[in-house]
C-alpha cells in the first residue's frame, strides 16, 4: 500500500505492542484498519456511552484509499476541530503526523471529565508514553 498523501510505500509498524499499523516513513502519517481507531479509544476509556457519534461532518477529499483506490472522505472527529480521513468502503482511517496524539488528547480531556479510576489513568500515561516513542522513533 502507498501513502495517500505522498505516495511513499507504507511500512508495517507495531503500535504500542497492541496493533499493527501501516506507517509512512516520509510524512509520518499512519493508516489504521477500520476498527483500530475504536481500539485506540478502548485503551483510554471503556465506557461505550462516550464513544459513538463519531462523524459530525463529512467531505470528499482528493486522496485515495491505499486499499481500494477510492477517494477518501474526511470527517470531523467528535465536536473537536480535527478532520480525519477515512475510506467510505470501511477499509480504514488515515491519521496525519501528530493527529493520533490529538485523538488521544481529546480522549484525555474526556477522561478527565469523567474521572476514570486510577488504573485507567496509569494505562493512559503508558499509552501516551508509547505513542511518543513511536512518533519519535525515526
Ligand atoms: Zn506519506
Ligand atoms: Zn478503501
Amino acid at each position: 500500500m502507498n501513502c495517500p498523501k505522498c505516495s511513499t510505500a507504507l511500512t508495517k509498524k507495531y503500535y504500542k505492542g497492541m496493533m499493527e499499523v501501516d506507517y509512512c516513513p516520509v510524512c509520518r502519517g499512519m493508516w489504521l484498519d477500520f476498527d483500530e481507531l475504536d481500539r485506540l479509544e478502548d485503551i483510554a476509556f471503556d465506557d461505550d456511552s462516550f464513544k459513538g457519534s463519531l462523524v459530525h461532518r463529512e467531505n470528499k477529499t482528493q486522496y485515495k484509499c491505499p486499499a481500494c483506490g477510492e477517494n477518501l472522505h474526511e470527517f470531523q472527529y467528535r465536536l473537536y476541530d480535527l478532520m480525519i480521513d477515512y475510506c467510505p468502503g470501511r477499509h480504514g482511517f488515515w491519521l496525519d503526523a501528530g493527529e493520533d496524539e490529538r485523538v488521544l488528547a481529546i480522549m484525555h480531556t474526556q477522561y478527565d471529565r469523567i474521572k476514570r479510576k486510577k488504573s485507567a489513568e496509569t494505562g493512559w500515561k503508558q499509552l501516551l508514553h508509547g505513542l511518543h516513542s513511536f512518533i519519535n522513533k525515526e
